[in-house]
């Protein structure tokens, strides 16, 4: 699944090749692919005619300004992705939603598990209203207001392991699977900690790997895992740098200790049983 770093890279790539120019057609193969308007044929009526100003992202949805004020969102969810085609192409079997513009360019979302979702928002409805997960995010852990309290409050509600309380939303806005693994190697941190037995310190760590990973994973392009690239079609880089993300079996960077992999509700979590002990981190 797509998360911060790859959805970031994503919206770089779509800022320099789509913005102010019109979008001359609307194609949807995949009506549920488009959450809102409820009739696709609106959502169609909508974009055509219509330029994108820019491109923001918060947590994992890409929010694009239109020239009218209204705004089209996007949630790659599982598979989703989105490419820019410089030259008429014919569909591919995934393809969900089409936007052509001028000269034979087309953005193209591609959606093998079909969980992505799109939606349009006139301009007199703010984003977060249509969207009520888009109200309970996070604030941006890259940004100032994600502060050590923000996070030593959050964690301290609840006794859920701690990397089951990383991929809440509501807690770090666009953290996944893979930076969360990440981040609870780079804290020393074993990912079934409960959360409320953390000791600020740890999380004062912790919250300083979490903004250092999702930068990493910036830089690097994002991770490839099994779909994700760039909407130029290129793969991420962090993969090869991970610490313990994908893994399980080879040795550990720091200790040489053979990395591990458990499931959390229902979720796997990859981690080095040296640098991140269940058992002494616990007595503090
Ligand atoms: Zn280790």
């Amino acid at each position: 699944m797509p998360e911060l770093p790859e959805v970031e890279t994503v919206r770089r790539g779509l800022a320099v090749v789509t913005l102010e120019q019109p979008i001359v057609g609307v194609d949807i193969l995949l009506a549920r692919s488009i959450a809102l308007p409820k009739q696709p044929q609106a959502f169609i009526d909508h974009l055509r005619d219509r330029a994108i100003q820019q491109w923001q992202r918060r947590g994992k949805y890409l929010l694009a300004t239109l020239d009218d004020g209204s705004c089209l969102v996007i949630h790659l969810r599982m598979s989703g992705q989105l490419l820019w085609l410089t030259t008429p192409q014919p569909p591919c079997p995934h393809t969900r939603v089409r936007w052509f513009f001028q000269r034979g360019a087309e953005l193209r979302f591609v959606d093998q598990r079909t969980f992505g979702r799109c939606w349009w928002i006139p301009a007199h409805c703010r984003p977060e209203k249509a969207i009520p997960a888009l109200a309970t995010l996070a604030p941006e852990p890259l940004s100032e207001a994600f502060t050590v309290a923000f996070l030593a409050a959050r964690l301290a509600h609840c006794r859920r392991p701690i990397k089951t309380a990383l991929l809440d939303q509501t807690i770090v806005a666009g953290m996944g699977n893979i930076y969360a693994d990440e981040s609870l190697f780079l804290s020393g941190l074993h990912p079934a900690l409960p959360t409320d037995t953390l000791a600020i310190e740890q999380i004062v760590r912790l919250h300083q790997v979490i903004r250092q990973v999702l930068r990493a994973g910036i830089a690097a392009g994002g991770t490839t895992i099994r779909s994700f690239v760039t909407p130029l079609g290129v793969n991420g880089r962090y993969g090869a740098q991970a610490w313990v993300y994908g893994r399980k079996g080879e040795a550990c960077r720091v200790c040489g200790t053979t990395i591990e992999r458990l499931r959390l509700a229902g979720r796997s979590s990859h981690y080095c049983p040296q640098c991140q002990p269940l058992f002494s981190a616990m007595g503090k």
